[in-house]
């Protein structure tokens, strides 16, 4: 596994518990995956040694961010199997491609109206034809809302183009968002199946809190699975996919996609069948699709180092609730804005997890 974060680290408890052994690479140390990994690399992920021993010690490999260097996955390619392939990799790590392969593959849920920036000369033009408000976002690298500005009016953009470096941008329409969804797709060489949706809402550009099932019709819960699933198909795609939505009056837009499991995902640990990351894990390894089934109701609600504020919170707050699990990753130091964990509330009726999730998330912050 190429990066030890929290994704890393529930993929290598699935992996284990299939009876795989897992290394990490990754430089910083310790790291959450590396905690539980049979052996973790410290190094940087295109350090060509650690590739090389990678290469030995592995039959396959897959990464848990989108940022993992293209020529680290163009290396360990030729040496071994890597799941997801360098191809939708790179679609996924482009805003520009991706939006331009839903709008191509999916034009029944098309992306919000967009433009390409690669220079201050053309926004303007680009303005005028989004149309006020917008949002500029850099092509690569934005992730919890990073690299993003709302703009109104060109001075307002050629500044958070400078800002931003005058690095690749998009220019897109500013939504009035009724509701943010999100579907897991996990597609073998032959199959693929589509988790229930999740609805997600944000606090700072940042993912606080998934329900799923969404509180949507069944048509769009269709029409939503059935697009990203042809992305998927259309990407010839061996992995777990994440893409999100946005949903309005107007109709449901694409917004982005994540070549991984994906936070909006944590749910399937707790309520289905098979997790995202048992998908992962089981695909990598040429194993027969898991059961996406979700038997309960769950409500996920990330827990930031925001909430540690100078002390652990109090966990015993949710111990005495059977229908509560608690996800911590080992990270020891807490910072704001930082995914520390996440619990998970079950219950056969969604809105009395939700409510009891969001007391719970108040109990802790108090
Ligand atoms: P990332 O998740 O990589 O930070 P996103 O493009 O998903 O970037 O944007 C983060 C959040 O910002 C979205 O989940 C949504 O709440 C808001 N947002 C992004 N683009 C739009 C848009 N075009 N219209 C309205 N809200 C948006
Ligand atoms: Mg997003």
């Amino acid at each position: 596994m190429l990066g030890g974060g929290q994704l890393g680290r529930m993929f290598t408890e699935a992996a284990q518990r299939l009876g795989y052994r897992v290394v990490v690479l990754e430089p910083s140390e310790p790291c959450p995956a590396g905690l539980l990994a049979d052996e973790h690399l410290v190094a940087d992920y295109d350090h060509t040694e650690a590739l090389n021993r990678l290469g030995e010690m592995c039959e396959a490999a897959s990464y848990e961010f989108e940022a993992v260097p293209a020529q680290a996955v163009e290396y360990l390619r030729d040496r071994i199997t890597v799941r997801p392939d360098a191809q939708p990799l790179s679609v996924a790590q482009s805003r520009l491609a991706e939006k331009h392969f839903a709008a191509e593959h999916t034009p029944a849920t098309p992306p919000v109206p967009y433009q390409p920036i690669e220079e201050a000369a053309q926004i303007p033009a680009a303005l005028e034809q989004v149309g006020s408000p917008c949002i500029l976002k850099t092509d690569r690298l934005g992730y919890d809302g990073k690299g993003q500005a709302v703009v109104e009016s060109p001075a307002d953009a050629e500044a958070a183009f400078s800002r931003f470096g005058n690095v690749s941008c998009v220019l897109e329409r500013r939504l009035d968002l009724q509701q943010e969804v999100s579907v897991i797709v996990a597609r073998d060489c032959e199959h693929s199946v589509a988790y229930p949706v999740a609805e997600n809402e944000h606090r700072n550009g940042i993912l606080h809190c998934s329900r799923a099932p969404a509180n949507i019709s069944g048509v769009v819960q269709e029409q939503v699975q059935d697009s990203a699933r042809k992305i998927a198909d259309a990407l010839d795609y061996h992995g777990v996919l994440a893409v999100e939505y946005f949903i309005t009056s107007a109709g449901v837009f694409f917004n982005e996609m994540a070549p991984r499991p994906h936070n909006s995902g944590h749910y399937t640990l707790d309520a289905c069948v098979a997790s995202q990351f048992e998908q992962q894990a089981r695909i990598l390894c040429g194993l027969p699709l898991g059961a996406p089934t979700q038997h309960t109701p769950a409500v996920m609600i990330n827990l930031l180092g925001d909430l540690w504020n100078s002390r652990e919170p109090d966990w015993a707050l949710l111990q005495g609730d059977p229908s509560v699990r608690l996800h911590l990753y080992g990270k020891k130091e807490a910072r704001p804005g930082r995914k520390m964990g996440h619990l998970c509330v079950l219950d056969p009726d969604p809105d009395v997890a939700y409510a009891r999730a969001c007391s719970l998330y108040e109990e802790l912050s108090a």
